[in-house]
């Protein structure tokens, strides 16, 4: 088969392997209909985020089962699902408490960073991390429902209800799930970006809606969500007094300074919730029913044309951004 694998020049090669088949009883073979480009993905490819060379990228999948363990119960041939790619053994200590997400034995299991991913034509998995599309859902809506279960495990740390003001920081693919999550919930939101192609892509999406699109940030809001990763500066100057501000975006390399006595003085709260558990996934997948995310994907392409699905995320010389989320079809675009 395909694959897209990460060389050690961080760079993505196009090469063939093995097609993977079951081994394990509980394995599922999947063929990946489609794969997101995650902000995490580009990260690697930009330096912001470490992987392991050799490994197929790709961590947003939904796909088709093909093959199923003489284990499997749940999933048959021809099964559309969605991958949860958050992996944990549900053996140690962080598992048995049931914080899924600080999984001790991670190492090796993260998927498309350094356990092979979906950005190939078929990948293999435990049936445990594979969650069934819902019947009427298009494969465009369903790749959006990891980004979600990440959104998810944010807002709920932040306990973000419907008295709040919230302020979402980039108007990405996450800061627009941020944003149509919040309202959902209830909450006013506004959301803040500086690009202008983001900028008027969010205000199409949002349009007709109560969320409202800025380009620099104001006023103050009771919970901020920087999906950006380098904006916590920026961030807690935003948050009203017991404000809560949601680190949310990757970036290795970004650094901040808080003043210790602010944080005291003002009650704000600076909460990092990690990589969610993976316990909000079919909370993520129920709640996607209700939320137009098939409108955020805005482009697909072939494995073959990797090159180009990442100039429009503005990576490579002189690239900017000319897309929000672009999609992999290993079996080639429709
Ligand atoms: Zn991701
Ligand atoms: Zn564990």
């Amino acid at each position: 088969m395909k694959a897209l694998v990460l060389g050690s020049d961080r760079t993505l090669e196009l090469v063939e392997r093995p097609r993977p088949a079951c081994a394990a009883p509980d394995d599922v073979v999947l063929r990946v209909v489609q794969v997101g480009i995650c902000g995490t993905d580009r990260g690697v490819l930009l330096g912001k985020f470490p992987a392991e060379p050799g490994v197929v990228m790709g961590h947003e999948a939904v796909g088709e089962v093909v093959e199923t363990g003489r284990g499997v119960t749940t999933l048959k041939p021809g099964d559309r699902v969605i991958i949860n790619p958050t992996l944990y053994c549900g053996l140690c200590d962080p598992c048995r408490d049931g914080v899924l997400n600080f999984c001790e034995n991670k190492a090796g299991n993260e998927i498309g960073i350094d356990r092979d991913g979906a950005f190939a034509e078929f990948m293999r998995l435990e049936e445990r991390f594979l969650h069934l599309i819902p019947d009427g859902m298009s494969y465009d809506r369903a790749v959006l429902v990891e980004p979600l279960a990440c959104v998810l495990n944010n807002l709920q740390a932040a306990a973000v209800t419907a008295d709040d003001r919230v302020a979402v920081l980039g108007a990405g693919p996450i800061g627009t799930v941020t944003a149509l999550a919040a309202s959902h919930f209830g909450a006013s939101v506004r959301l803040l970006e500086k690009d202008p192609f983001r900028r008027d892509a969010a205000i199409a999406f949002f349009e007709g809606t109560a969320v409202t699109i800025e380009e620099l940030a104001s006023g103050e809001a009771d919970v901020v969500v920087d999906t950006v990763g380098s904006l916590l500066e920026q961030a807690c100057a935003l948050a009203a007094p017991r404000g809560r501000v949601v680190v949310m975006g990757f970036d290795e390399r970004a650094t901040a300074e808080v003043r210790p006595l602010e944080l005291l003085q003002r009650g704000l709260r600076i909460i990092g919730a990690g990589d969610y558990n993976s316990q909000v996934f079919g909370r993520a997948v129920r709640m996607a029913r209700h939320l137009p995310l098939e409108r955020i994907v805005s482009h697909h392409f072939g494995l073959d044309r990797v090159d180009a699905a990442l100039r429009a995320l503005g990576v490579g010389e002189g690239a900017a951004y000319a897309g929000m989320k672009i999609v992999i079809e290993p079996g080639g675009a429709a």
